[in-house]
């Protein structure tokens, strides 16, 4: 089946037209700059990248320029599947878009109100515009519903969760399912106990036993857990209440401080790329070299936690941007893992590919592998199996 994956971010669209059964993308790009001067659209096929300048005001005039220019490519689009930020409590698992589906997109958008309403404009374009194509949700995260009470439970008062519908949704939650599912595949059904490690701009990591979510590091929203590129992870609740208090600062400044301004970033004083950061640390700079350490320190301690959620790991797989590509950082993770009896190969982690592969020693207690993730792909399935 030929689905065309949608994914809008709060300024940005990316889009990719790929085949379920041979994983083939036929086009692929990115609608950037959206409601900002400047915008454009990056776009791929057969090899070639083009750049067009248009103006994109909104994220409806951005998805009528993706099917304009996907009228070139020659294969036809039979289904739609949309990335949504935030499922609240009504998305357990992928649905296929209805107006009462569409409704629960826009009704959990206070949570993640960047992204969500951005989406449902989408995807209530795609609809008028294509109606004899089905559309379904993917929200990232569905994945994390169903995990233990224990774990997704805050323990404050039952009516604010009640009411506020307050709980840990966590994130990346489609990425988590595609790790588990490729690791599953890979290690003949030998893993058990996986613990997934999502590290990107955005990270965290995802404690998956026998392919159900156990516990995840993000919380309400994406700001809790690991130290991220400009995110700053897991802080004391009450540095909220005593920067709005002491240093004036208003909420929405804090939200900016601990969202945009923080993590890497903050620490480095220098960037929230990890590679801009490992030169850094390279040249002697001692603020890369903490930011660095930070990341090791938080990463492994919040893998310990994933691994009491399941009482054991069998699997670590490292996944995104930094999982996939960072030599250093793998290697710096695993080190302070190695009281738990994590042992990487320097020579299999130094080897570079885009398939799954082992970089643990033969003796390593707990199996290491570097797995590509592949959102679109999970996205492309899951409307296969609801429309297909
Ligand atoms: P997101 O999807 O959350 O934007 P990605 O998964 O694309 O993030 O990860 C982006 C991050 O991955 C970059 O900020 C950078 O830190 C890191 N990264 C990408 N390529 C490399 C590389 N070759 N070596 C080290 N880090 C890398």
């Amino acid at each position: 089946m030929n689905v065309l994956v949608v994914n809008a971010g709060s300024s940005s669209l990316k889009y990719q037209l790929l085949n379920t059964t041979t994983g083939e993308v036929f086009a692929k790009g990115n609608c950037e700059r959206i409601g900002i001067d400047g915008s454009f659209i990056g776009h791929s096929e057969n090899g070639k990248k083009d750049t067009l300048e248009v103006a994109l005001p909104d994220h409806k005039t951005a998805i009528k320029h993706v099917f304009d220019i996907l009228k070139t490519v020659d294969q036809p689009i039979e289904g739609i599947g949309h990335r949504v930020v935030q499922g609240g409590w009504y998305f357990p698992e992928s649905k296929v878009v209805t107006d009462e589906t569409l409704g629960w997109v826009r009704e959990v958008a206070p949570l993640a109100p960047l992204h969500n309403y951005a989406e449902a404009d989408v995807i209530e374009i795609c609809r008028e515009m294509f109606p004899e194509l089905g559309n379904v949700i993917v929200p990232d995260t569905a994945f994390h519903y169903n995990m233990p009470e224990h774990a997704w439970r805050y323990a404050i008062p039952r009516d604010v969760v009640d009411t506020y519908h307050v709980r840990k949704y966590g994130a990346h939650g489609t990425s988590h399912r595609y790790i588990w599912r490729t690791v599953d595949e890979f290690t003949n059904h030998e893993t058990h106990k996986l613990v997934s490690c999502h590290l990107g701009s955005g990270a965290s990591l995802c404690a998956i036993e026998d392919g159900q979510c156990m516990d995840t590091t993000m919380g309400l929203t994406p700001l809790d857990g690991l130290v991220m590129g400009t995110r700053c992870g897991a802080v004391d609740p009450a540095t909220v209440f005593y920067l709005n208090r002491v240093a004036n600062m208003s909420i929405d400044e804090i939200d900016t401080m601990m969202n945009k301004q923080s993590g890497l970033l903050a620490v480095s004083a220098k960037s929230s790329d990890s590679r801009d950061i490992e030169a850094g640390m390279n040249e002697g700079d001692e603020k890369c070299a903490m930011a660095l350490e930070m990341f090791y320190y938080r990463t492994s301690q919040l893998f310990a936690e994933m691994a009491a959620s399941m009482e054991g790991v069998d699997t670590m797989a490292f996944t995104a941007g930094i999982g996939e590509n960072s030599v250093t950082m793998r290697q710096g993770v695993a080190d302070r893992l190695a009281w738990m009896g994590v042992k990487i190969d320097p020579e299999l982690n130094a080897i570079r590919s885009d398939d799954p592969r082992v970089i643990s020693t033969p003796d390593s207690k707990i199996r290491v592998l570097v797995v590509p993730t592949n959102e679109e792909l999970m996205i492309a399935l899951d409307v296969e199996a609801l429309l297909g």
